[in-house]
């Protein structure tokens, strides 16, 4: 079975990494999806979010990253992927999710929204967090993978504290 799992991951985060990495156990395969969305401005463009996602999947066989524009919906029927996977941290998360689920539900009734629970240890991080603090010249080590600590330290170099 085929699992999409849609996202803008401004940047991944372990915790994003985490559930990509407990989804590609269950599944046969994992796509995760960089959405393209002109609503937002993002701090990495599109592309740049592709790469720092296939450098971090690179030990899983079962995953492929691309990114799609439009429905979610659509590029899971286009995949063939029965299965939209969401993670939820904490209830906060659980109004929005469970909005998108059952209106994602009206569209495509075929397709099933699966969530992961976060692993405790990441329960706290999100991707503005991580933008946040790297912003202001905190470490964030921790919190993404390397190669994106990387690029988000470039990405704030010379700014104003
Ligand atoms: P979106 O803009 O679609 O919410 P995100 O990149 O913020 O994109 O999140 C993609 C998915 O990953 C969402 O389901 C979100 O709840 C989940 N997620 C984000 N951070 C974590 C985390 N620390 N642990 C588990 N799931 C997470």
């Amino acid at each position: 079975m085929i699992a999409l799992y849609p996202g803008s991951f401004d940047p991944l985060t372990y915790g994003h990494l985490d559930i990509i990495e407990r989804a590609a156990r269950l599944f046969d395969r994992v796509v995760v999806a960089v959405l393209r969305n002109p609503a937002k401005v993002p701090l990495f463009t599109v592309e740049e979010r592709l790469s720092q996602i296939q450098k971090a999947v690179r030990h899983l066989d079962n995953v492929e990253v691309e990114a799609f524009n439009g429905l979610t919906v659509t590029v899971a029927r286009r995949l063939d992927a029965r299965v939209l996977l969401r993670g939820l941290r904490a209830v906060s998360d659980f109004e929005a999710e469970l909005q998108m689920a059952q209106t994602n539900r009206t569209l495509a009734t075929e397709i099933e929204t699966l969530f992961l629970s976060t692993s405790t240890e990441h329960s706290f991080l999100s991707s503005s967090l991580v933008k946040n603090i790297a912003a202001a010249g905190g470490p964030v080590s921790h919190m993404v993978p390397e190669h994106i600590e990387k690029e988000l330290r470039t990405r704030f170099a010379g700014e104003p504290l």
